[in-house]
């Protein structure tokens, strides 16, 4: 099969997404000012990107943990069905988290992943998405901290895929298609 050719339009610069997360990290840093035990856990695998650029730039004592969990496979639409493929490593009772996720869409995988989180007892669950499309929810969920809000576009870059590729573009960009289905 050949793939239906597209282009990628960029949306947001890497330069707005290094100023946007200046600013969320005053914001995350004021809300853990007194913690001595963030675990920060970066959503694979879309979220690899942001969770490096972000945790470079909090000035708070972390550790860094992964859950992997999917929804979407290889195409554009969700399969609201979330499974966990990959667990953390480490404990979490009694720990400050946060989650660190690329694109909250229909909301599932997020409402999932934090209601698994908080029934393993943290001290404070927060969670933290780069993008938004909040006219895409499905259930009620919203992110603690979100970096840009974005209409309904298929994105790519920064971390985020299409198949598997363009994940390391240095923006966020709109795929757009050049010929017809
Ligand atoms: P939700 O469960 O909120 O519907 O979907 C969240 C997940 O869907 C995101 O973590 C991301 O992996 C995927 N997703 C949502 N929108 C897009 C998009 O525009 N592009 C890509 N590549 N993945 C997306
Ligand atoms: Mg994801
Ligand atoms: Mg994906």
């Amino acid at each position: 099969m050949v793939a239906r050719p597209y282009v990628i339009d960029e949306m947001i610069s890497a330069k707005s997404i290094a100023a946007r997360i200046e600013e969320l990290c005053k914001e995350i840093q004021s809300e853990f000012s007194e913690t001595n035990k963030l675990v920060v856990v970066g959503l694979l695998r879309g979220s690899f990107v942001f969770i490096a650029d972000l945790v470079r730039e909090l000035d708070l004592p972390i550790e860094v943990d992964f859950l992997e969990a999917s929804s979407y496979g290889d195409g554009m639409e969700s399969s609201r069905e979330v499974r966990i493929l990959k667990d953390l490593r480490g404990a979490i009772e009694g720990r400050d988290v946060l989650v660190v996720e690329d694109i909250v869409d229909t909301g599932h995988t997020l409402n999932h992943v934090t209601g698994l989180l908080k029934s393993r007892l943290p001290a404070r669950l927060k969670s933290i998405a780069l993008l938004d499309k909040p006219s895409q929810r499905e259930v009620d969920f919203k992110a603690d901290w979100t970096g840009f809000e974005i209409p309904d576009e298929f994105v790519v870059g920064y971390g985020i895929d299409f198949a598997q590729r363009n994940r390391n573009l240095p923006f966020i960009g709109k795929v757009r298609f050049t010929e017809p289905e």
